[in-house]
């Protein structure tokens, strides 16, 4: 069966999971999309080859007929109001980070997907997807370091643009981290703690880099990660965690290590982008296959809305500068874990 796809969003990673999809994986074809921006929609589904029906309205390629599926990759505020339209109609719904940009509004997708009796939403949090994420949860998992007491972390960026200000150290790029630690330790926080040391002189006027985020889990496991946006020297991400009999870390990107001029290393990655593209298709392909079979695979509306709590607590840690409790509700039966 080959699974129809709508998109909603078709600016920067709209427009490649829309490739991805059509051209790239098995299993999909891209048939409607719409963008609040019509004529860019319009181009690029001409210039990309897609041909794709254009639709006038995000409500229109939800309704549509021929429509098995969507993938949300709007701005984050309309995801929201555009996943709870998508559960409204019964359909499977992949969106792009974050769920929704209020704790609130997440709570009340997950709401609405427990109302409704069937898993629908899946969240793009593609670290899942990573081998070298997975290699290292493999290597935790058969117990290879013994309990995780530890973990190390860093995400770093070379640089930011001056739209990104504030809080988006934590909402935009710490998000990631918050996912893929509690699916590395199968746990949950309970406390964060988010430190402004000296600010680098590369950070804009609006930015406050570098943070340090410390986090505490259920089992007791503490947590440092270093976001350093302004880095100028890589895409860098580090994640190291200390066992009970050893440290396992997350691999690094493949590069040719060299002896040259007197020096010998290896190259660090530049772009964002180029450092986990190889997990967007993982990622979207495991949520074709499941979609068809009726199941959602990988981070759900649950997880989602756990990442915006947290968040939230992170955001208002930073501004009181105290250790924040993290209070999570019981994770409700429907949203199990598997496995
Ligand atoms: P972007 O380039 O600004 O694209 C967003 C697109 O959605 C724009 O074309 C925008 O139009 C359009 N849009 C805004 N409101 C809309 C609405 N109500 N209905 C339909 N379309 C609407 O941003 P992006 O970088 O692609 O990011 C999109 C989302 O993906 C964000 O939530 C972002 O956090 C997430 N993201 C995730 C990853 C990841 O690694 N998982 C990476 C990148 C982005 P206008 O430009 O005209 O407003």
């Amino acid at each position: 069966m080959t699974l129809r796809i709508g998109i909603i969003g078709c600016g920067g990673i709209g427009q490649e999971h829309a490739r991805r999809l059509h051209f790239k994986l098995a299993g999909a074809q891209v048939v409607a999309i719409n963008d609040i921006n019509l004529a860019a929609a319009t181009q690029f589904s001409e210039m990309s080859g897609i041909k794709a029906r254009v639709l006038d309205s995000d409500q229109a390629v939800i309704d549509a007929p021929d429509v098995d599926a969507l993938v949300v990759a709007s701005w984050g505020p309309a995801h929201e109001e555009q996943v709870l339209a998508c559960i409204k109609a019964g359909k499977p719904v992949f969106c792009e980070k974050p769920l929704a940009v209020t704790a609130e509004g997440a709570r009340r997708i997950v709401d609405a997907e427990v109302q409704a009796g069937k898993k629908l939403v899946q969240v793009g949090f593609m670290r899942r997807y990573d081998a070298g994420y997975r290699a290292l949860k493999a290597t935790l998992d058969a117990g290879t370091v013994g309990d995780a007491l530890l973990v190390h972390a860093a995400h770093r960026n070379p640089a930011v643009p001056e739209m990104y200000v504030g809080d988006m150290s934590i909402t935009d790029t710490f998000i990631h981290e918050i996912d893929v630690f509690r699916w590395l330790l199968d746990d949950d926080y309970v406390s964060v703690q988010v430190i402004e040391g000296r600010k680098t002189r590369n950070a804009h006027a609006g930015l406050h880099d570098p943070i340090t985020v410390l986090l505490e889990t259920r089992q007791g496991i503490r947590i440092d990660t270093e976001i350093y946006v302004a880095c100028r020297f890589g895409y860098d991400i580090q994640c190291h965690v200390v066992g009970e009999t050893g440290v396992a870390s997350l691999p690094e990107p493949m590069s040719v290590p060299l002896r040259s001029n007197a020096r010998q290393g290896s190259g660090i990655l530049m772009d964002w982008k180029l450092r986990f593209i190889d997990s967007y298709d993982v990622e979207l392909q495991d949520w074709i296959e499941a979609t068809v079979r009726g199941e959602v695979n990988g981070p759900d509306a649950w997880d989602g809305y756990v990442a915006s709590v947290t968040a939230e607590a992170c955001i208002e840690a930073r501004k009181t500068k105290q250790i924040l409790p993290i209070a999570l509700p019981e994770r409700p039966a429907f949203y199990a874990r598997q496995g």
